[in-house]
């Protein structure tokens, strides 16, 4: 039987890594819809186009009347990856976060509530778990949410209106929190690109504060994959954490970038802090590994490694 799944945000950094791999790795029919905002790349999509089981549609989640022309068919699934993602533009304004990440969520949960897919993924963050002390335990799926930013904030609204459909309707929905990731077709407003393109060009490098604060990074093929396990695996009404178990603070992370591309530390600048910034972020995956046996399995050096050679690439490519 064919099945059809619904990805939102497919142009964007996780989206497409996880429709590339779909192509890959399932035999579902995959429509992916996004509205090109800044932060879609619909390049990052044309390979697809290749494929017979993929077909794209621009419409903005956001716009119930615009989201309509996606329901032509039934979906087994939505994975809900369309979102404003940038916390520095969600401290400048968070309107559009609201628009996209909180009304575009409760039209899709529509979507599932009047029958146009059976189930629902909702891509979100473990940034909804707020910051952590340097000796506190990583957050697991219970911790308390306390967002500190508008982006964050957004998103756990977007998980809570998630849960309450759960519990009002009995709808099949599940929620993936995830640490930060890495690897190809990501913005290069983005830490990681960012401080790979600039040294690639020579062209100082900004870090926040002191650039001790600590992320726990992921390499987006094994985020992918996790989705995947909760998409055939994953039990309704519950959350998953996903994590890569590689804690470093953003200066490991320059140095580990700087090393790789044999450049010098003096290209750094220290700039004042973002407003707001969590200090500690440390994902628990126990659950997904124990329940749905899921567990990372590309190590940050090697990551690394493959991430700097696509923006390599990709930078030679663009002349
Ligand atoms: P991204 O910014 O790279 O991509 C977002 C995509 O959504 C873009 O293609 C954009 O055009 C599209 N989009 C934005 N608004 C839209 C709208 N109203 N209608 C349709 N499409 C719209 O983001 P990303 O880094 O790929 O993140 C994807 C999801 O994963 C987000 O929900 C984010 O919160 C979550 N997440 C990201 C990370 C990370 O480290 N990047 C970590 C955990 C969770």
């Amino acid at each position: 039987m064919e099945r059809h799944i619904l990805v939102t945000g497919g142009a964007g950094f996780i989206g497409s890594n996880f429709i590339a791999h779909m192509l890959i790795n399932s035999n579902y029919f995959i429509t992916n819809v996004d509205s090109l905002t800044y932060a879609g790349n619909f390049e990052n999509t044309i390979p697809f186009e290749k494929s017979n089981r993929y077909r794209f549609i621009k419409a903005d989640i956001g716009q119930k009347d615009e989201l309509s022309k996606v329901y032509d068919q039934k979906y087994y699934a939505i994975i809900n990856f369309a979102a404003e993602s940038h916390v520095d533009r969600s401290i400048e304004d968070a309107l559009p976060f609201i628009h996209t990440n909180i009304y575009g969520t409760y039209n899709l949960l529509q979507a599932v509530l009047t029958g146009k897919a059976q189930k629902m993924i909702q891509i979100s963050t473990d940034e909804v778990y707020g910051s952590l002390e340097p000796d506190e335990s990583p957050f697991i799926e219970t911790t308390s949410l306390a967002p500190n930013n508008p982006y964050s904030a957004s998103k756990a609204s977007a998980d809570l209106l998630v849960r309450s459909f759960f519990k009002t309707y009995q709808l099949p929905l599940t929620i993936t929190r995830c640490s930060n990731n890495f690897g190809p077709m990501q913005h290069t407003e983005k830490f990681i690109p960012k401080v790979i393109t600039n040294a690639l060009n020579n062209i100082e490098i900004p870090i926040y504060g002191d650039g001790l604060n600590i992320r726990d990074w992921i390499y987006v093929e094994d985020h992918c994959r996790a989705i995947h396990s909760v998409l055939e695996k994953g039990v309704s009404g519950e959350v998953y954490n996903i994590g890569g178990s590689e804690e470093k603070t953003n200066l490991e992370i320059i140095d580990c970038i700087l090393k790789e591309l044999g450049k010098d530390k003096n290209l750094i600048k220290h700039v004042a802090d973002r407003k707001g910034h969590d200090r500690r972020y440390s994902m628990d995956s126990s659950k997904i590994s124990s329940e749905l046996g899921w567990k990372p399995i590309i190590s940050f050096n090697e990551g690394i490694k493959k991430t700097k050679e696509w923006y390599r690439q990709r930078e030679q490519n663009s002349g």
